[in-house]
């Protein structure tokens, strides 16, 4: 028998960390945040404090109160004790995105994380390249460490770069079955809105199990949901653990009209283009990369997207030489000849300035970026902002200052504001917008089937029954009823 305890994703979209128990096995099914648990408390200067460890989170039920899961550091740190053997035996991700997978920095390092190699390699991206606390997704990071000192007595504090332990990652092949504890699990890829999206299907000698993860119909791979639905059916699951993301809708915008549209509304246009997706959406890059071919434009990205790139090149999407690499003016800004710095008696212009020089304005990870030859500043896309289809996240707004814009259009190719957070970085877009007479412009596919998809997909799978998750609307799922098909909303447990 399974038992299943639901420690976030009940009513709420995201935060999903699913306890599956069989037997002595226990399993978490992602071990995500709930962005809307921490925006009730906490906000972008008021966090929580790595030196009360987990406790900060647990406080307010971000973090199951559990034993023998979290990390050495943070334990001992907190006077907490520590379990020789973890508490659980692994953990399944189903993709990469936050509200599934982001609280894994807080798992001791010998909990197994299966998970495909994409999910992987975005998880390393942001490890690579995030500059806030608690993105220890695959190496961890020991905090509180002292060694002594070496002239004199007493301790020094080490970096927590010095003593790295790896996690233990599994990375798992899709459509495969691996034995994993007393449990048989396939990963089935899904079409989803980050690379490397999964479901899981779950096998033990009496029971079965779906998980479906966050999934669509409409992306550039909905085959892969497809063939989910036709690999569902021939288990014939006991539980499908099911996401309802969108269960009041009834139809889908899809990646192919994204394209459409925006490439027809912008095929005749000569000013500035800016746009702004998600970054870790490749799919959505290549939709933006196919327009900027038929438009005749150059797609430009941040040193972040493309180091995306990098670490996903040959995998299907563009590689770096395909794109414009956009270098903003950081630190001294020695990047252009407009910027000077105090030498001797005189302040000389920066050209001048060896690259090396240059270099300790970026991160480490950014610097071979700099390198390449298809890097551009704001003085291209001011000279010819007609050449270009600017990627301008919230963080690069501040590059119109440099560029100038007399005019153009901004197209946002994400999703709606939808909470306090986010609809006060709206408003401020906004005014960016008013200042720069720029025009919005919204067109996005989302990353989640609608209700009708999901219901026809449920009752096509038959299962006995559904629990749903990553959802606002639980109930919508009850008529599955008459099909006979339990639906059943968990309690949500702390
Ligand atoms: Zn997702």
């Amino acid at each position: 028998m399974f038992n299943l305890d639901f420690f976030g994703g009940v009513n709420e979209i995201g935060g999903n960390k699913i306890l599956l128990h069989h037997d002595d096995s226990k399993y978490f099914l992602d071990f995500g945040m709930s962005f809307s648990q921490a925006n009730k408390y906490f906000s972008e200067f008021l966090q929580p404090r790595k030196t009360n460890g987990v406790l900060d989170f647990i406080e307010f039920g971000l973090l199951p109160k559990m034993k023998g899961i979290y990390r050495e550091d943070y334990m001992k740190h907190s006077g907490l004790p520590y379990d020789r053997q973890p508490g659980v035996d692994g953990v399944f991700l189903s993709h990469a995105h936050m509200d599934h997978s982001a609280y894994i920095n807080h798992l001791r390092y010998d909990i197994p994380i299966y998970l495909s190699e994409e999910t992987y390699l975005i998880l390393k991206l942001i490890e690579d390249t995030s500059r806030v606390s608690f993105t220890d997704l695959i190496n961890l990071k020991t905090d509180f460490q002292l060694t002594p000192r070496k002239r004199m007595d007493g301790y020094k504090r080490l970096p927590r770069n010095h003593c790295q332990k790896k996690r233990k990652i599994k990375m798992m092949k899709p459509y495969k079955y691996y034995e994993v504890g007393d449990l048989k699990v396939k990963m089935v890829p899904v079409d989803h809105s980050l690379p490397g999206a999964n479901a899981y299907l779950v096998e033990t000698d009496d029971n079965s199990l779906v998980y479906t993860g966050d999934f669509r119909f409409h992306g550039r791979k909905p085959k892969l949901s497809q063939k989910l639905v036709k690999a569902c059916q021939k288990l014939n699951p006991h539980i499908m653990i099911c996401e309802g993301t969108r269960m009041l809708d009834s139809d889908s915008v899809s990646e192919k009209d994204v394209q459409q549209i925006i490439s027809t509304k912008i095929r005749d246009y000569k000013g500035f283009v800016a746009i702004n997706y998600p970054i870790r959406d490749l799919d959505r890059l290549l939709t933006f990369y196919n327009i900027a071919q038929e438009v005749g434009r150059e797609l430009v990205v941040n040193l972040k997207q493309a180091y995306m790139l990098n670490l996903f090149k040959g995998k299907g999407y563009p590689d770096i030489s395909d794109v414009a690499i956009y270098v903003p003016r950081k630190g001294w800004g020695l990047i252009d000849n407009e910027s000077y710095a105090f030498y001797q008696d005189q302040w000389i212009c920066s050209p001048k300035i060896d690259e090396y020089q240059i270099h300790f304005d970026y991160n480490r990870w950014e610097r071979d970026l700099l390198n390449q030859e298809n890097t551009i500043n704001y003085t291209h896309i001011r000279e010819n902002p007609a050449q270009y289809l600017f990627r301008c996240d919230f963080f690069e707004l501040k590059e119109l200052i440099d560029i100038k814009p007399e005019k153009g259009l901004y197209i946002r190719s994400m999703t709606e504001p939808f909470d306090e957070e986010t609809f006060i970085d709206y408003k401020k877009v906004l005014n960016w917008l008013e200042h720069f007479n720029l025009k919005m412009f919204q067109v996005h596919a989302s990353g989640h089937a609608s209700g009708k998809e999901i219901l026809e997909m449920i009752r096509e799978i038959n299962p006995e029954k559904v629990y749903p998750v990553h959802t606002l609307s639980s109930s919508s799922f009850q008529e599955l009823e008459e099909n006979d098909i339990e639906v059943i909303i968990p309690p949500l447990k702390k």
